[in-house]
């Protein structure tokens, strides 16, 4: 019963409290892979493919070393893609691994690895303006809920987004690395223009799995939670986890996550001191 009175009114929900953002404003990073055929190495396809796979699991078991020892991507940076950007809105990260791809004349990742060699860049849009939202579809908990990210609904994202892909075609051409980059196989060199580069992250992009926002933290009373992390409109009740970010943050989120968890638990502690409870 705390959310959007209308919403709640709909499904036969009755109103404990109009709490008009929850479930809205969120927001959550897109990600983009551009997959390379890899040049003068073996890479880590091999390791990750038939018998190779085979033994790296192996490997993993007896010696705790190997490419299942360490996550796939291995080198990650922060960089600006937007022109006068005063902070990083990319992270990059990089993988001597790819997947294979379907044989069309728009060609999708699929969900195996690759057999030749290939090295992937992935960029993530850091600072995205489009807002999202998760609603329930019926007033039975069991059912799931409708999720709406709206990616790309914005002018900045959109341009954003073409942006961050310049950006990675210009890492990939760095002296240090780029006699390793052999040809770009997604989007691949015919997607040249902003119209082009467009169209093929709306179809390509993936979700970065870092949403936030639907229980944002706040001093105005449309916020969800006050800033002791504590649901307006009910007692006793605290939400402690990345919902509760007023905004995307310029990174990963785990790590975020818990620290929003070890700072609840100092509140409840304090709050349970001050009531003497
Ligand atoms: C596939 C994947 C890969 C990721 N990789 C990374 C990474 O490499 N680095 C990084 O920093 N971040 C990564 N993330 C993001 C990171 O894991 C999440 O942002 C973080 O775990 C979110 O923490 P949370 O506490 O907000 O939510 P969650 O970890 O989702 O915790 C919510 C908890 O609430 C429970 N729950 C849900 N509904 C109810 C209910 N009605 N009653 C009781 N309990 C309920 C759930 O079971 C769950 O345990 C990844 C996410 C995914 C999905």
């Amino acid at each position: 019963g705390i959310g959007q009175k209308n919403l709640l009114e709909s499904l036969g929900i009755d109103i404990v409290y109009d709490s008009p953002d929850v479930g809205r404003k969120m927001r959550e990073h897109l990600g983009f892979s551009m997959p390379h055929k890899l040049e003068k190495e073996q890479g880590l396809n091999h390791r990750f493919r038939g018998l190779g796979l085979i033994k790296s699991v192996l490997q993993y078991y007896l010696t705790r070393k190997g490419p299942m020892a360490t996550g796939p991507f291995e080198i990650g940076a922060f960089v600006r893609s937007m022109p006068g950007a005063n902070r990083p809105d990319t992270q990059l990260y990089l993988g001597a691994f790819s997947y294979a791809r379907t044989n069309d004349n728009f060609p999708v990742q699929l969900g195996h690895i690759d057999s030749e060699p290939g090295i992937t860049i992935y960029g993530q849009l850091l600072n995205l303006t489009s807002e999202g939202e998760v609603m329930i579809q019926t007033n039975d908990p069991k059912v799931a809920p409708i999720i709406t990210p709206n990616w790309l609904t914005t002018e900045y994202d959109k341009k954003a987004m073409v942006e961050m892909v310049r950006t990675m075609r210009r890492f990939v051409k760095q002296p240090s690395v780029t006699d390793y980059f052999g040809e770009e196989l997604i989007p691949g060199r015919l997607c040249e223009n902003d119209e082009e580069i467009l169209d093929a992250v709306t179809r390509l992009s993936t979700s970065g799995l870092h949403a936030t926002g639907t229980c944002r933290m706040g001093k105005d009373l449309t916020s969800v939670v006050d800033n002791h992390l504590r649901v307006r409109g009910v007692e006793s009740l605290r939400v402690a986890d990345c919902s509760v970010m007023p905004t995307l943050i310029s990174g990963n989120t785990n790590g975020p996550a818990i620290a929003v968890g070890w700072r609840a638990s100092d509140l409840i502690l304090s709050a349970g001191t001050t009531q003497g409870s």
